[in-house]
């Protein structure tokens, strides 16, 4: 299965940083979304990204210039018919993922590979849902998709052997570097990620530490980059939450029972970075911990 055609549904923050690496990788990339909007400003973002790569000497301005023409948006999803694989990158819910993949079924050639960048929905029930199951399958890039050197690769329980090579070569393609995952809830990064974030708000909760004695303490006492509480604001509380919720559900077990905290503040509306409010105040100079 030769890949040099790539679909991207959905243009947020990964379908963006997606498009910008396989372009730069020398596939022809077309990207779709339901908003002009979005399409606009993810070529703008995917820009301004690969300016900073050239600033850092990562890349040519001439590898960005090719880049950037090999990126092609629509606002029609069924223009990614004839492309040999569709990776799938819009909005964290289930019933807009199946109807996208039910939407896209008539119009792709019988060849095209279908793949989900879902953080933690089933990919055997997505699957379940084409024409396709042995040619579908997960693709799980990390956030920022241009920095982050993983991608888990989680086959659904249909997924065919040349499906997962052809999507292997893509990551290898790309210059990343793939781990294999067996169809679970939330596959193996979320799956041991959330539950750490998730008991880092748990210790908030009862009162073992600040924002701050949390943060510094995983970041000096463990050597993790950045905070729990900084990366649930950086990832999104919604998705944090989201996926606490697919793990309790999925595995049946309390241990994964999402924090009451992080339920209010999802329901306030302080979801992090994206809304300038989480578990800091992003709305002056310096993030300010909200507790
Ligand atoms: P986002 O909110 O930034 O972007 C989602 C995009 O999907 C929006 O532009 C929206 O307009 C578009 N969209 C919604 N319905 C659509 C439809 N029917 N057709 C086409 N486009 C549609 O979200 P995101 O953070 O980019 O997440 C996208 C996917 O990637 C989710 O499945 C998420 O779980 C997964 N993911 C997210 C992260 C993360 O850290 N944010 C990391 C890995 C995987």
């Amino acid at each position: 299965m030769g890949i040099e055609r790539i679909g991207v549904v959905g243009a947020g923050q990964m379908g963006s940083g997606i498009a910008h690496v396989c372009a730069l990788a020398g596939y022809d990339v077309l990207l779709t979304d339901v908003s002009e909007d979005a399409l606009a400003t993810a070529v703008q973002k995917v820009s301004g990204n690969m300016d900073r790569q050239v600033s850092k000497g990562l890349i040519t301005a001439a590898d960005k210039d090719e880049g950037l023409r090999r990126i092609d948006t629509t606002l029609k999803l069924k223009d990614l018919g004839p492309t040999d694989l569709v990776i799938e990158a819009a909005t964290e819910r289930e019933t807009v993922k199946q109807a996208i993949f039910e939407d896209l079924l008539p119009h792709l050639t019988p060849d095209t590979i279908l793949t989900s960048n879902t953080s933690s929905i089933s990919i055997t029930r997505l699957a379940s849902r084409t024409d396709r199951p042995e040619k579908f399958m997960g693709f799980h890039f990390m956030n920022p998709v241009p920095i982050m050197q993983l991608v888990e690769l989680i086959r659904g329980i249909a997924t065919d052997v040349p499906t997962y090579d052809a999507c292997k070569g893509v990551v290898d393609r790309l210059g990343k570097t793939s781990a294999t995952a067996e169809d679970f809830p939330a596959f193996i990064v979320n799956r041991i990620l959330m539950p750490m974030i998730n008991e880092a708000v748990y210790a908030l909760y009862e009162g073992v530490g600040g924002v701050l004695s949390i943060d510094t303490s995983l970041k000096l006492g463990a050597n993790h980059p950045m905070g729990p509480l900084e990366l649930a604001d950086f990832i999104g509380l919604d998705t944090c939450l989201a996926i606490m919720n697919v793990l309790h559900d999925g595995l049946a077990d309390t241990k994964y029972r999402p924090c009451p905290l992080l339920t209010k503040y999802v329901e306030a509306g302080w979801l992090g970075r994206k809304t300038d409010r989480g578990f800091y105040d992003y709305r002056g100079e310096v993030p300010v911990p909200t507790r």
